[in-house]
């Protein structure tokens, strides 16, 4: 996700106790079937990333990847109803008005924000994070640094923000696939 506004709102509002794994195995179900409803709803409206032809995208990421990562415009990205799912302490962040947000290799991205390649690069990095942690090795690290660091700190987003700000300097190119791959083992 990437929503620069958003960031100090969310950091005052996370709670302090800290997520229970029954809180988590109790949602996980429910938050993956609300990912798989909203994905098919929109797949008509998914678009390959080629399709914007970005040009310094393909140095960082695989062809593949490219070609079978999809985004998905849209006004408002949506965002998996946690407060009626029993997370409520997720509630401010249920509410964001995100830039970007990535299900599984799909991301939804405003309309308005679509030609921004450093903000396809960011949600690339969390495609990448959901391959190599798997849905629910995701979804509990990102709950899990969420709740412990806030947005801006949860180690999941640190890393995207991190990588793209590489990006936006352009200092040096380098395989996002391999970099996600390191940051998640010294993670573990
Ligand atoms: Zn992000």
């Amino acid at each position: 996700m990437s929503a620069i506004a958003q960031r100090r709102d969310l950091m005052v509002q996370i709670g302090s106790v800290a997520l229970t794994p029954e809180e988590f195995h109790i949602a996980y179900p429910r938050v993956q079937a609300w990912i798989q409803k909203t994905l098919t709803a929109h797949e008509k409206d998914a678009q390959p990333i080629t399709s914007m032809r970005f040009v310094r995208l393909p140095f960082y990421f695989d062809h593949t990847l490219l070609e079978t990562t999809k985004f998905i415009p849209i006004d408002r990205v949506p965002m998996p109803p946690l407060s009626a799912m029993g997370l409520s302490r997720f509630a401010a962040f249920e509410q964001g008005d995100f830039n970007g947000v990535t299900y599984l290799d799909r991301y939804f991205i405003k309309r308005t924000l679509v030609t921004e390649e450093a903000l396809h690069f960011h949600e690339l990095i969390h495609v990448i994070q959901w391959r190599v942690l798997g849905p629910e090795g995701f979804l509990a690290a990102y709950a899990n640094g969420l709740d412990q660091f806030g947005y801006e700190s949860c180690p999941l987003e640190k890393m995207a923000y991190d990588a793209e700000a590489s990006f936006k300097r352009s200092s040096a190119i380098f395989a996002a696939e391999d970099f996600v791959a390191e940051q998640l083992a010294d993670l573990r």
